[in-house]
């Protein structure tokens, strides 16, 4: 079996090496930051050294996860130094590390460990599952293919990655293994309905206002299919909000009766716009996403294209308008 012998593998990678480097994603998710936090504490077990390090700030909202605070922000504070073992949690594509790309030696060995369909196999050894849910779910697999006793600590961040990649088992990612999995580390003391409260249910004020403003400006194509909202600079210092406050934003789009496909565009800066896709179920929008660079999910995408928000609205919509 391809997963079995790719669990092998990355289990060799781990044991075989030692001093690496774990990465997520830019602007890390639930997901990416909890499996930074679980290889982290596989890492840990086995005694190696290891550091992890973002491009950017993990959210404050998962500042209860065990090690939150171990996780360095590279944009506040340089590291200078190379690794020759990297591990790469929840990337899509090569592109999505950011700045972090710096600290790996020219040559270093990857292993890249991800639920994307859309994973180009990048690096050395790949443990890629694109019918995992979450990166989580299969560093629980991994976890439990080596053998290591989890605790409540890394079962209540596998547990975060699970809920908020499957939108609080909700989503049509969720499938029986995923509630299997769930299930076996609530047996570990996770506080699952705590974990939903704090990371699905609340607001901060400053989220609030961003929504109520973004919402303002809902745009619908005339056959109702196609929605969406936009989040400028503006916007986010009108609200008083920060990056992450933009999360979830996108679902409401998506949720309105009819139709198919709901976007938010987040201007980046003059250049460049990030844009978060969602779909009903008919459109692939990982498709859509890839033809701009980007990536994800049939049903959640994104892409950081290149260009003003007048230019990049006008041919995500159409691009999106042709896979109707
Ligand atoms: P988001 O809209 O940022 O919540 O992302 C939705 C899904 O698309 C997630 O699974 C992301 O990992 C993926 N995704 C977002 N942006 C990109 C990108 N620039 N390249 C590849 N995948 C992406
Ligand atoms: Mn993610
Ligand atoms: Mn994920």
């Amino acid at each position: 079996m391809q997963y079995e012998r790719e669990l092998r593998q990355s289990q060799a990678f781990l044991t075989e090496h030692d001093d690496f480097l774990v990465v997520a994603h830019v602007q890390p998710d639930g997901d990416a930051v909890s499996s930074t936090l679980a290889v982290g504490w596989l890492l840990s077990c086995l005694g190696k050294k290891y550091v992890m390090v973002n491009e950017g700030p993990i959210p404050k909202r998962m500042g209860y996860l065990w090690q939150a605070d171990q996780i360095r922000d590279l944009s506040a504070e340089p590291l200078n130094r190379k690794f020759d073992n990297v591990i790469c949690v929840d990337c899509a594509d090569f592109k999505r590390v950011g700045m972090t790309k710096e600290l790996f030696a020219e040559g270093a060995k990857l292993l890249n460990i991800d639920h994307h369909p859309t994973n180009d196999g990048y690096g050395t050894v790949n443990l890629i599952v694109p019918y995992a849910a979450a990166t989580a779910e299969i560093l629980f697999d991994l976890i439990q293919f080596m053998g290591l006793e989890l605790n409540e600590a890394i079962a209540t961040a596998l547990y975060t990655g699970l809920l908020t990649d499957t939108g609080g088992f909700r989503y049509s990612n969720t499938s029986p293994k995923v509630m299997a999995t769930a299930s076996k580390l609530l047996e570990y003391g996770v506080e699952g309905p705590g974990l939903s409260e704090l990371l699905l249910e609340q607001m901060t004020l400053p989220q609030l206002r961003l929504l109520t403003r973004a919402l303002n400006g809902l745009q619908l194509t005339e056959d109702g299919k196609i929605s969406w909202v936009v989040v400028t600079d503006e916007d986010l210092k009108f609200a008083g909000a920060v990056h992450e406050d933009m999360e979830g934003i996108v679902n409401y789009p998506r949720n309105i009766q009819g139709v198919e496909v709901g976007l938010l565009f987040k201007v980046i800066d003059e250049q460049a716009v990030k844009v978060s896709m969602r779909s009903a179920g008919k459109v692939d929008v990982a498709k859509v996403a890839q033809s701009f660079g980007g990536g994800g999910h049939v049903r959640a995408a994104g892409a950081r294209v290149e260009g003003t928000l007048e230019a990049i609205v006008p041919r995500v919509v159409e691009q999106v308008r042709l896979q109707l």
